[in-house]
């Protein structure tokens, strides 16, 4: 059985808590660094990725947050927590924790319009599954082995690069479990491997 962690510095927690419960699966919110140890998988949630990486800083999480990822273990980035895991950051010289090979940029989307809904196509995923997108950052260029899984207005929205999946959008906003269950199946196939 995994057990699945959801950075709880800032942001949609509980939610995320409950779309990976209705998957089946164990969450537990992560507070402190040492909490990392006892998860399969690492959900960074909506928010505000200033606010978070400066809870990152105060309560050290940066190189445990690096450590996860150089375990191999899956990490999921939604919105604020794409920026987060973004090699690139358009407009910044450096970036957050810096894992998944994507130039990302923030508030992307256009002022007018601050928060919207579009039914997506996403790959191995879903034929219409409902994003719900707020102040949404979106991927400008994706490095050499990272799949482009959806797109949206010509922008790429979901990707995945082997352990590392994020997109732009909320998907613990609605009650439509799949998104979340595929990166749950992530997870279980990390774990799996590992211990073969
Ligand atoms: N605009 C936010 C940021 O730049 C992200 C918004 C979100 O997570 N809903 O961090």
């Amino acid at each position: 059985m995994v057990k699945i962690g959801v950075l709880a510095l800032q942001g949609a927690v509980r939610e995320h808590i409950k779309a990976v419960e209705n998957c089946g699966v164990e969450a537990v919110e992560i507070k402190h660094k040492e909490e990392l140890k006892d998860v399969d998988g690492l959900i960074l949630p909506g928010g505000e990725s200033t606010t978070m990486r400066r809870l990152i800083d105060k309560y050290d999480f940066m190189d445990a947050l690096k450590e996860f990822a150089d375990e191999g273990k899956p990490m999921f980035g939604t919105c604020a927590g794409l920026i987060l895991l973004a090699k690139n950051l358009v407009g910044y010289d450096n970036p957050h924790i810096g894992v998944m090979d994507v130039t990302v940029e923030r508030n992307s989307f256009g002022r007018q319009r601050e928060s919207f809904e579009a039914d997506l196509e996403i790959k191995d995923v879903a034929d219409c599954y409902p994003a719900v997108f707020i102040r949404a950052p979106h991927i400008v260029d994706v490095g050499e082995n990272v799949e482009i899984l959806c797109k949206h207005d010509d922008r790429i929205v979901v990707a995945r690069e082997g352990q590392f999946l994020g997109c732009s959008f909320h998907p613990e906003l609605t009650e439509d479990y799949r998104f979340t269950s595929y990166f749950v199946d992530m997870v279980k196939e990390a774990k799996t491997k590992k211990s073969e």
